[in-house]
């Protein structure tokens, strides 16, 4: 039999499917009948009653006296300090996240209170947590708002933001919760593999990891690697070979573009002529897989990239314009080749490539923590996934007030243009009513546009253009203000509260009257779940408020995932196209748009798992190499006479430490050049899958055997090296040995948006720079 749930809190249970939280209800209970005594106490008195408590975290069960001990404690102290008093729906959803769940709550609930609540209660329990943020804005933001609370439990705090200093790094990262978004935490265990001494390491702790926007970070962005790029010595000529060869080919005879999806092709034919000219060579060998990648990349940049839309030449460099954030992207090269090829398509002298010295996804990253858990507005709708990548169980905590939104139907009509005049006509309405509306586009492009049209319309607008997530929350905020029309894409300002009446909610009865903040989204996204985000923005916290979707068949959506069958029925029907099937045409190309992201996802993880496993490894004889003596038996092996020379000219403390150092070097430059020969394989492996392999398992296979003897490789390399060192070399510095590690490093991301329109999907196909930064290693 189940047990009977008390009235009180029937309207706190979650939905089926997902898991329920219904469990931890009586330690709520408890919290609330503790209330009264913590009230009591004062700021000592709370911080020793937490002090005394016996937590236990990241399990499923909870011990209930202590943990109910604890939110009453938390309540308590976040109400004096911060000045909010958490509702029990967010003592049930920092619960979940104490039990290590993902946990759906719906915009505007207070999420970053519960999971300060939480990472205050897995310090208490003893463990090192990071909260990840979506951005640098929101880790300091929300370090800054929950800093009191921490202080007075006396769990210490820090945040990391993109231009924070190695030694406030290291600082941050010894609290015992640190804010910062995944990217800068990512970056730093990318810099920290390459150092040589402990003391140079930042050193994340990866125990527990509280991820803000849940869904965002661990499925829509799980796959984006963040790279940490190196200049190298290699000199670039080939690619002047290559794009010599490319401009000579005839378009249709010698190679297809296939504009759609962005991608060129050589034809038969081109690639004979391609052979013939290169000395009748196969290039589909192994061996000449380096000079087929150069060529692709020649042709992508002579066929799909086009100056001044996707790039720019100023004072004879290359810069990439990100077309969907209309931010000129900072990165002063493009590692993966295809910049060097822009530059020998403009005659340009071609740079050095940089070279990738290490990379990680953002799902990897995640894998190593202990203990994950996480928060967002749409998390039950991913729920198997959240499993199948992290094993992360997924439920919803219902709102504190019922939602007052109103989701009007979705209006669906054939064309583009018949869209547009129904969303002006449809904005104007509003907002000649006074009703605040936030309009959510596909990008920034779009949203200018329609920016454009709504002006001479007569209604004025606020655009986010993707200046900086500060200024955007900013904007965002003020989305609630009587009569204000804001027009943003999907992503900007996340995680900004909207207040109806504006941030002081001066005029927060007149836009309750006028029906408060009106949603409308200019399509449907690639999932269900980014609507839904963008829908919840409207009827917060019990708010009134409308969504309504507009959406055309001549959408990206619905282009882009229409079968024939569709498309031939849409032409015929025209606009004798009964409502519902309009209706279910369009679920049907977004349910498309969801399992293709599903799949890819999966396949991308099955190739980031042979590099992961590879990658660990080499990490693992890493530390044995700084803290055991592997290098020393591996080389005196090899090199035992002269081994036994160098020892006896100097002591052994003093060869070790040499060696050592040696070792590490060829080490990582293995891992470099390893990872090289994987981007190759993977650039050309797309080709090859023409020949009829399986992609993946011909990966696998390559990765496999590009890594045999690896180990046996570098030490070699170091024994080598060390058999032509003299005793007076012993003790010099590497680089006066003539081993140079690379000068300077950068690192960035690869964004793969799902909020991107069609002219920047090729970006996409290849990486697109969000994020760069200069750092000297040395
Ligand atoms: P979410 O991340 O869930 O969308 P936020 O954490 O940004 O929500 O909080 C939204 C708003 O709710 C904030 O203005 C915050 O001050 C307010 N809030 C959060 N918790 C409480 C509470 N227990 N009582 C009153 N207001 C709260
Ligand atoms: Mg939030």
């Amino acid at each position: 039999m189940r047990p009977s749930v008390p009235g009180w809190a029937a309207h706190l249970l979650g939905l089926p499917g997902a898991v329920s939280f219904r469990r931890y209800l009586p330690i709520v209970r408890d919290a609330n009948a503790l209330e009264d005594r913590m009230r009591a106490l004062d700021d000592d008195g709370l911080r020793s009653e937490a002090a005394a408590l016996y937590l236990r975290t990241g399990e499923k069960r909870l011990h209930r006296e202590a943990t109910a001990r604890y939110l009453a404690v938390a309540r308590e102290a976040a109400d004096r300090t911060v000045g909010l008093r958490a509702f029990d729906e967010q003592l049930l959803g920092c619960c979940a996240l104490l039990s290590g769940h993902a946990v759906e709550m719906d915009t505007g609930e207070g999420k970053t209170l519960v999971g300060a609540l939480a990472a205050a209660g897995f310090a208490v329990a003893g463990r090192r947590v990071h909260v990840i943020s979506v951005n640098d804005y929101l880790a300091e933001r929300d370090a800054a708002w929950m800093a009191p609370f921490f202080d007075l439990l006396d769990v210490s705090v820090g945040w990391i933001g993109q231009h924070t200093s190695h030694e406030d790094r290291r600082t941050a990262y010894e609290c015992d919760v640190v804010y910062a978004p995944v990217s800068e935490i990512g970056f730093d265990v990318l810099r920290d593999r390459f150092t040589v001494t402990e003391q140079e390491r930042v050193a994340p702790v990866f125990d527990v990891a509280v991820v803000d926007e849940v869904d965002a970070v661990m499925i829509d962005e799980a796959m984006v690697p963040l790279v940490l790029a190196g200049s190298s010595d290699h000199e670039a000529d080939e690619f002047d070979q290559a794009t010599a060869l490319v401009e000579a080919l005839i378009p249709n005879e010698d190679f297809t573009v296939d504009g759609d999806l962005a991608t060129a092709s050589l034809t038969d034919d081109g690639l004979d002529r391609l052979e013939a000219k290169l000395g009748r060579i196969n290039l589909y060998d192994t061996e000449h897989l380096a000079m087929f990648t150069r060529i692709n990349l020649a042709l992508h940049a002579r066929t799909l990239v086009q100056r001044d839309v996707d790039y720019l030449v100023t004072d004879g460099k290359i810069t990439l314009i990100n077309t969907t954030r209309g931010r000129v992207a900072h990165l002063q090269r493009w590692p993966d080749g295809l910049h060097a090829a822009l530059e020998a398509k403009e005659h340009l002298p071609v740079s050095a490539p940089g070279v990738i010295l290490d990379q990680i996804t953002v799902q990897d990253l995640l894998l190593q923590y202990e203990t994950r858990a996480g928060m967002s507005g749409t998390v039950t709708a991913v729920a198997e996934e959240l499993i199948e990548f992290y094993k992360l169980p997924a439920g919803r905590v219902e709102r504190h007030e019922p939602n007052q939104r109103v989701d009007v139907a979705d209006s669906i009509v054939l064309t583009e243009e018949a869209k547009l005049t129904a969303i002006i006509t449809e904005v104007a309405t509003r907002h000649r009513a006074g009703q605040p509306v936030l309009v959510g586009t596909q990008s920034v492009a779009e949203s200018e546009a329609l920016a454009a049209r709504l002006d001479a319309a007569g209604v004025p607008v606020r655009v986010l253009n993707a200046k900086n997530d500060a200024q955007e929350a900013e904007i965002v905020a003020r989305a609630g203000e009587y009569g204000a029309v804001t027009i943003s894409t999907q992503m900007s300002g996340r995680g900004t509260d909207i207040r109806l009446g504006g941030v002081s909610e001066l005029d927060h009865d007149r836009v309750l009257a006028a029906g408060g903040l009106a949603v409308i989204a200019t399509s449907r996204y690639l999932s269900r779940r980014l609507d839904a985000q963008l829908r919840g923005r409207a009827g917060r916290q019990g708010d009134p408020g409308i969504s309504r979707t507009f959406l055309s068949f001549e959408d990206d959506v619905i282009q882009l995932h229409a079968t024939d069958r569709m498309l031939t029925r849409i032409d015929r029907e025209q606009d004798a196209l009964p409502g519902v099937t309009r209706q279910t045409i369009a679920d049907q190309c977004q349910a498309i748009a969801e399992s293709l992201r599903t799949d890819r996802h999966r396949a991308t993880w099955v190739y980031n798992r042979a590099i992961a496993a590879q990658r660990a490894s080499v990490l693992a004889h890493r530390g044995e190499i700084i803290h055991g003596s592997a290098s020393d038996e591996r080389v005196k092996d090899l090199i035992p006479k002269h081994w036994r020379r160098l020892v006896d000219a100097r002591d052994l403390a003093r060869v070790s430490e040499t060696t050592r150092a040696v070792a590490l070097f060829f080490l990582d430059e293995q891992w470099v050049s390893h990872l090289t020969v994987l981007q190759e394989i993977r650039d050309g492996i797309h080709l090859r899958a023409l020949g009829g392999e399986k992609p993946a398992d011909e990966f696998h296979r390559l990765a496999l055997r590009e890594f045999h003897g690896f180990f046996d490789r570098t030490y070699q390399a170091a024994a080598d090296f060390i058999a032509g060192l003299s005793a007076d070399d012993i003790g010099r510095d590497l680089t006066e040995l003539g081993l140079r590690r690379p000068s300077a490093t950068w690192t960035y991301m690869v964004t793969d948006d799902p909020y991107g329109n069609p002219g920047d999907r090729f970006i996409r196909g290849v990486g697109k720079f969000v994020r760069s930064k200069i750092l000297n290693l040395e």
